[in-house]
């Protein structure tokens, strides 16, 4: 994109909205079939869309994954699995959608009403699941998590011990897949990426055969030893960088702009915001947009986080306030950044990725902060 190409000419913004979310569905699309062109012969790729679709909006970016390829799908909690299905409903009515949270999730009568899978985390949810099976007087569809040096969810090494000694716990379960997850996968050279796959492929070699998943986006990339039956990327559907300190592979999704209120020209010794925080060095040109923390735009960005205006990166200056942020826009010239303009606050001169590093954070929760106030825009969807 040419320098200056960032004006309110590329989004049409209601004259109500105080900054525009632009969601690029084709983008999500392309880094879809990306990853699934990426991945073993064997494999296929699933979509994370817990949270939401990481903030984007998964009635949206549901359907476009589906379109795009995508039969499996992964969510965190029970309800977003029930608003995944009702967003499938016409386009892919059979897709296959499990709940990472497990039984723990919610009533099991649910999951069965919404057809949604649990991934189960312990051999307590196993029994649980088991009892709904009975209930239901047929066999019940469920994947299975096992631990492997994470530490957070997914059945422990001594409860593996005891379902190895005794499968008739599954008895009324299809096992549909049997799933890990990798504590370090965005550090390629970390030991305990080859030591997970060694003790997920001594556990699978335990339990009844099932479908093999291990990789989210960043365990794609540490190669087809990783991939076994199906991927489970979120982030670098999304644009996040699955290889950071590497070129980022994936297209970007997200544009966040936001609008121009007021400017003004300032001096030495003249401070901006909150906390005086920052002081005018001398004459500047400062301009203040639309945008705080209660937008997702995080308050650790004050004096630290950058804009794109006018062809110009320039410095967001003193706090983020709730609705409001300022920037210093001397380099720009006047016209680019009079009241009513837009400043790329995510786009293509500020990636995700990038204004994370700034704020302290991964893109992942820049992406899932991102804010109800935005006007949002999907763009080919
Ligand atoms: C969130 C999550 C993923 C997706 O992770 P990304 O890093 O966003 O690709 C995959 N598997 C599990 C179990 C998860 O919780």
């Amino acid at each position: 994109m040419s320098a200056g190409d960032t004006g309110a000419a590329d989004t049409s913004l209601p004259a109500r909205a105080g900054a525009v979310l632009t969601i690029d569905l084709a983008a999500v699309q392309a880094n879809y079939r990306r990853l699934q062109e990426r991945l073993a012969p064997q494999a296929r790729c699933a979509a994370v869309v817990k949270a939401d679709a990481y903030g984007l909006g998964a009635a949206r970016v549901g359907p476009a994954l589906a379109r795009a390829g995508a039969e499996t799908f992964f969510v965190a909690q029970l309800d977003e699995g029930i608003a995944v299905r009702e967003a499938l409903r016409c386009v892919a009515p059979e897709a296959e959608i499990l709940v990472l949270n497990g039984t723990g999730a919610g009533p099991g009568a649910d999951f069965r009403a919404h057809r949604l899978i649990p991934v189960l985390n312990s051999l307590g949810e196993i029994e649980s699941w088991q009892s709904e099976a009975a209930r239901a007087g047929h066999r019940l569809a469920a994947a299975l998590h096992v631990d492997t040096g994470m530490n957070r969810l997914g059945m422990p090494q001594a409860e593996l011990d005891v379902l190895a000694e005794d499968p008739r716990r599954l008895d009324g379960i299809g096992l549909r897949l049997t799933m890990s997850h990798l504590a370090c996968a965005e550090l390629s050279r970390h030991p305990m990426n080859a030591e997970q796959r060694a003790i997920y492929d001594a556990a699978r070699g335990r339990l009844p055969a099932a479908p093999g998943s291990l990789a989210n986006s960043s365990g794609i990339f540490l190669g087809p030893a990783y991939h076994y039956d199906l991927a489970r990327p979120g982030v670098a559907l999304y644009g996040g960088n699955p290889t950071p300190n590497q070129r980022n592979p994936m297209q970007q999704v997200v544009r966040l702009q936001g609008k121009i209120l007021q400017a003004r020209e300032i001096d030495a010794p003249q401070t901006v915001g909150y906390g005086a925080t920052h002081r005018a060095a001398g004459p500047c040109r400062l301009a203040t947009v639309a945008v705080g923390y209660a937008d997702g735009y995080l308050r650790s960005l004050s004096n630290r986080g950058r804009a794109w205006v006018g062809g110009q990166s320039v410095p967001v200056v003193g706090r983020v306030s709730m609705d409001l942020i300022t920037l210093d826009v001397s380099a720009v010239p006047p016209e680019a950044s009079r009241p009513g303009a837009l400043v790329d606050l995510i786009g293509p001169e500020v990636p995700v990725d990038d204004l994370a590093e700034a704020a302290g954070t991964i893109g992942y929760e820049i992406l899932t902060a991102l804010g109800g106030r935005y006007h949002r825009v999907y763009r080919n969807g």
